[in-house]
């Protein structure tokens, strides 16, 4: 018996789901919508969202930041689990996924916790560390397109307060980043690059988590 993290088998996944997954019949909606959709491997998943709320709730968290917003299902969990006076700066640069969101923001009757900027996502962060804002979020998801992670999490840090998290997406990328015939894939070094980067970074601590496609968690010393 080895002590690694197992992968799991359907069967197991499925038990994995039945067993431990309490999802809110809005979200099983947005998660059914986005099914349909062709960039569908682009939502995450019901179990990674519930962790996800889970760590909100136990960080208290109250302002929080999402890079990549897609049809939604993360900044749900995640505005679902804010405090009433909690709040949600979400970057995205499309419209069109964005209006998804949107209705199921307003059908659960969270709009009021989420600012939506839709612009390219360096610009909005860069805008809130010129406005003093740096060290004021308690938490911050980044799940946009790869090539800017490194940047992304840069400013994420500068943003995350002492004692607040960042949470990376897509870590694993498919079983890639140890592919060695993947090697030339831009994405798949960026993914590299920024898994080196904090696994080196003695200024948070961290875990990689096999759920999803790997999401690290990273802790602000
Ligand atoms: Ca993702």
């Amino acid at each position: 018996m080895s002590n690694q993290s197992i992968g799991l088998s359907d069967r197991l996944y499925e038990y994995l789901l039945a067993n431990s997954v309490r999802e809110l019949d809005i979200l099983t909606k947005l998660r059914q919508e986005t099914s349909k959709h062709p960039l569908v491997e682009m939502q995450i998943s019901p179990e990674q969202g519930q962790l996800m709320g889970l760590l909100v709730q136990l960080i208290g968290a109250k302002k929080c930041l999402e890079v990549g917003v897609f049809t939604g299902y993360s900044s749900l969990v995640v505005a679902l689990n804010l405090p009433d006076d909690g709040r949600l700066i979400a970057c995205d640069i499309s419209d069109e996924f964005t209006s998804i969101a949107r209705k199921y923001w307003q059908a659960a009757g969270v709009s009021n916790k989420i600012d939506l900027h839709i612009a390219p996502a360096l610009e909005t962060l860069d805008r809130l560390l010129a406005n003093g804002e740096a060290g004021s979020f308690d938490f911050a998801f980044i799940d946009a397109d790869k090539n800017n992670y490194a940047a992304y999490y840069d400013r994420c840090f500068q943003l995350v307060r002492q004692g607040g998290l960042i949470l990376v997406d897509n870590v694993l990328w498919y079983g890639r980043v140890a592919d060695p015939t993947m090697d030339q894939d831009q994405r798949t070094q960026a993914i590299k690059q920024i898994n080196h980067q904090i696994y080196h970074d003695d200024r948070v601590q961290i875990s990689l988590i096999p759920i999803g496609d790997g999401l690290t968690i990273a802790r602000k010393k």
